[in-house]
């Protein structure tokens, strides 16, 4: 009950906006192993710190419980990285949370482990693949390419995502990403989001991603490949 666990940080206030269909609780992993310039969460997140202690998180649980919370999202940081996800994962089905699982698609064999235990995936789609050691310092493009076959026979319970960048996200870039993520059943396009401290420091006047620039891409997407289920979420 006092050794940490593997949460480092909570929010106080469930939502309805990032799970589908759950009133979900938002717990955080820290460490990444992705340098995506406009992570939000980068100067708490991507480093590893000391998680709250398992007896603080059953204490948390017990809270959320009571404000009638049945979800749990599981984000980061990459959780995949958290050697005790597994067992944080069955425990929180087992106090009968469903949990959602963010996660950048780095760690196919952990997918693979907990895929069982999770209700709901979604994946970060952060460029076409080839460009993945350009724009978030990650070469391991064959984990990447795994982890999306792994989860397209998911169908509805899983979602591909892609944080839209004006000016990088282009629709050649869209050319390239509609094609890979063909058989999968939902790719949602999301805004850029400004903010004073992102690490990219190029990324940080630039304006959130107008819906114009969305839904041309959206609409590239579909041009690309029209069977791919495709939409836009306003972000926050
Ligand atoms: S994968 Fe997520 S947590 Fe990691 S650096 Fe990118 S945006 Fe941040």
């Amino acid at each position: 009950m006092h050794t940490p666990s593997p949460i480092f940080a909570y929010q106080e206030k469930p939502t309805l906006l990032d799970f589908p269909g759950k009133w979900a609780a938002l717990l955080f992993v820290s460490g990444c192993n992705f340098r995506c310039g406009y992570c939000h969460n980068f100067d708490h997140l991507a480093r590893r710190k000391t998680g709250i202690t398992w007896g603080h998180l059953e204490k948390t649980c017990d809270r959320f419980k009571k404000d009638w919370v049945d979800g749990v999202v599981v984000s980061g940081g990459e959780p995949t990285l958290e050697p005790d996800l597994p067992r944080l994962i069955k425990y929180l089905r087992d106090r009968g949370f469903a949990v959602k699982l963010d996660t950048n698609g780095s760690r196919p064999d952990v997918l693979k482990q907990v895929l069982p235990d999770v209700t709901y995936i979604a994946m970060d789609i952060k460029c076409s693949l080839a460009r993945y050691p350009e724009f978030v310092a990650f070469a391991d493009t064959a984990a990447i390419a795994c982890s999306v076959e792994l989860l397209k026979p998911l169908g509805r319970a899983c979602e591909f995502r892609t944080t839209v960048v004006e000016g990088f996200h282009t629709p050649e870039e869209m050319r390239a990403i509609a094609p890979w993520l063909r058989g999968a059943a939902r790719y949602v396009l999301q805004p850029f989001l400004p903010r004073h401290n992102l690490p990219d420091d190029a990324l940080r006047g630039k304006p959130r991603t107008s819906m114009d620039t969305l839904q041309a891409l959206l609409a590239e997407v579909r041009r690309t490949v029209p069977e791919l289920p495709v939409e836009i979420r306003r972000g926050g």
